[in-house]
Parts: structure tokens; C-alpha cells; sequence
């Protein structure tokens, strides 16, 4: 059967069977195909992240700055699943960068999330213009020692980054969640990422739908009767990257969710990482800086 044609309301897969587990930290799991609620507006989060929870997402991507912290807390509460059964990833501020100030907006994020404590904390951006970063990790290492958050890691970290940090601390980042899709592959980053011990989490994993119309993700789409998107999933998750797709969309959540189920061949995935481009669509790490958004 075509992944496409689990990707319908009628034939929903609410198990996560299907759905891979990359162990991030020890002991912390986390499923291979998570939601991001970027650019999600807050007063639609709580009917977004409730549809994905009920559709059987069990990770989700969020972040202070997309500022719908607490309709993503209110859709866990209503989904009425146990707090085991959600990951819950949030992340770092730039403007809250710092050791101190580090610990006060983790707070303030488990407050507007209504948690305890978060399964996954990230430092957004590395902000090296603000100096602060290695300050910022420190203090992630003390919430992770003191058992305040199950799991600690990075966004955006270049490799000069990720050694600055391995040179101040002995903890491991458990993942770098970086911009990442078949036309912008940022091989050293992800060389480097792994050989800091982390995983890779790709965002915009579908290049925000811009790669979903190239001839080797079409041509894999017509064989496999599958669509674009499970495509583009399909060829991160064989990477063994953690993919969090962002879609609004009831129906989008269930076709991106059975990408699992899609294998695609050796020529297949060659073809695909032909497309690399450097088409970079989100912010430059070495110089993003601002502190109001994201
Ligand atoms: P994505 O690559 O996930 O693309 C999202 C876009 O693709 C939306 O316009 C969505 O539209 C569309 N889309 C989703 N599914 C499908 C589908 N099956 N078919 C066709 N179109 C589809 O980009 P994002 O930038 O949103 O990245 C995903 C997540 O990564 C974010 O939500 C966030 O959690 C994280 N992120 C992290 C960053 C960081 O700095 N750490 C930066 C950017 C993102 P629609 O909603 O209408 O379905």
C-alpha cells in the first residue's frame, strides 16, 4: 500500500508502531516525527497540538518565542493523555540568554506550558554576538543535573559553537535542531553535530513546502503513491534525522504522520540529495540576533 493512501482522515493510524524512536539522552526517547507550531497564531494552537494528539503525535515542537506556549500546554491537559505519553520541546529566547536568566524563563516556559518540567530545552540560536551561549549551556547542564528537565540541547549551533560549549562542559548536547531539507543539507554542521554526540532534528524539514515540487521528489511521489511531503519526510527519517513538520491541517498531520510507513530506494534517496543548493530560509546563526521573535 502507498503511504498516501494512509494519509486520509478515514484511515487514520493513531498508534505511533510505525513512528521510530531515536534515544536523544539516556533513557529519553523521542519520536522520530514530531509537530512544530511555528508560526501557528496562539489563539489556534490549543485546536492545532489537541487535532496532532489526537491523531496520534506524541512530540511536540514549540518554542518561547512563537509565543503560543500556553494554547500547546492547554491542548495536552485536554487531550487527557498521560504526561509520559507527550514530549514536550521548548526552547531559550535570545534575549533570555544568560545563566541566571536562563533559569527564569525555563520556569516561565513550564508555567505557560502548565509542566513540571520539559522533556526537551533548547538554546534557540547561539547568539554569539551576545556572548552568552556557553553561560546559557551552563545553566542547562545544572536544570539537567538537578532532574528540572529530562533532556537538554541546542538550535542553530554551528561547529564553532558546539565546541565552545564542549570545551565548557562535560554534557552532551542530546540534539542540534537545525534548518535542514533536501535543498539545504549543511553537511559539515551535521558531521559536526553528530560528532558532538547529538542528534539531528531537522526544522523546516520541507523547506516550508518549497522543495515538494522538484523532479526526483515527484518521480519517488508517482512510484510509491505517495505525496511530495511523505516523500521529503521519508528521505530524513532513512538519515535517521528527527523530523517536525509544521501543518495547521488535519489532513497534513495524518499524511505527514505515515511517511514512516514509506521506504525509498538507495537511487532514490541519491537523487534527492542531488538537490542540495544551499538555499538556506531561515536565519544565519553566525549573525541572527534578534531577540523580540524567535
Ligand atoms: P516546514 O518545512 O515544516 O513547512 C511548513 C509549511 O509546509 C507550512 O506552510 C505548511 O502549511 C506546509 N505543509 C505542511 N505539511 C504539508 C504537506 N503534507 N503538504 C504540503 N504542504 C505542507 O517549515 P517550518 O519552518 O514551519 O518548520 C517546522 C518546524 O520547525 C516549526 O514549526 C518549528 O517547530 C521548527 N523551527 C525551528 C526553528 C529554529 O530556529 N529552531 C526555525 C524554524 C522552524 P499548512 O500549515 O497550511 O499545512
Amino acid at each position: 500500500m502507498g503511504a498516501q493512501s494512509k494519509g486520509t482522515d478515514e484511515s487514520v493510524r493513531t498508534d505511533q508502531t510505525e513512528v521510530g524512536q531515536i534515544e536523544i539522552a539516556p533513557g529519553v526517547q523521542l519520536a522520530q516525527i514530531g509537530l512544530g507550531v511555528f508560526q501557528v497564531p496562539p489563539d489556534e494552537a490549543q485546536r492545532v497540538v489537541e487535532d496532532a494528539l489526537e491523531l496520534g503525535y506524541r512530540h511536540i515542537d514549540t518554542a518561547a518565542a512563537y509565543v503560543n506556549e500556553t494554547g500547546v500546554g492547554a491542548a495536552i491537559k485536554a487531550s487527557g493523555l498521560a504526561r509520559e505519553e507527550v514530549f514536550v520541546t521548548s526552547k531559550l529566547r535570545n534575549g533570555d540568554q544568560g545563566y541566571d536568566s536562563t533559569s527564569r524563563a525555563y520556569a516561565d516556559t513550564c508555567g505557560r506550558l502548565g509542566l513540571d518540567r520539559l522533556d526537551l530545552y533548547l538554546i534557540h540560536w547561539p547568539y554569539p554576538s551576545a556572548g552568552l551561549f556557553v553561560d546559557s549551556w551552563r545553566a542547562l547542564e545544572k536544570l539537567a543535573a538537578d532532574g528540572s528537565v529530562r533532556s537538554v540541547g541546542v538550535s542553530n549551533f554551528l561547529p564553532e559553537h558546539l565546541d565552545a560549549i564542549a570545551a565548557a562542559s562535560e554534557l552532551r548536547p542530546a540534539v542540534n535542531q537545525v534548518e535542514l531539507h533536501p535543498t539545504f543539507q549543511q553537511t559539515p554542521v551535521l558531521a559536526a553535530t553528530r560528532a558532538a554526540g547529538a542528534a539531528v532534528e531537522a526544522y523546516s524539514p520541507l523547506g516550508q513546502g518549497a522543495d515538494l515540487d522538484s523532479a526526483p521528489v515527484l518521480a519517488a511521489a508517482r512510484v510509491h503513491e505517495a505525496t511530495p511531503a511523505q516523500v521529503v519526510l521519508a528521505w530524513h527519517l532513512q538519515q535517521g534525522h528527527i523530523v517536525i513538520p509544521k501543518t495547521a491541517r488535519r489532513e497534513r498531520m495524518v499524511e505527514n504522520l505515515a511517511a514512516a510507513s514509506l521506504r525509498l530506494s538507495e537511487g532514490e534517496l541519491a537523487d534527492i540529495s542531488g538537490l542540495d543548493s544551499e538555499a538556506r530560509i531561515g536565519g544565519d546563526p553566525a549573525t541572527f540576533a534578534l531577540t523580540q521573535i524567535r
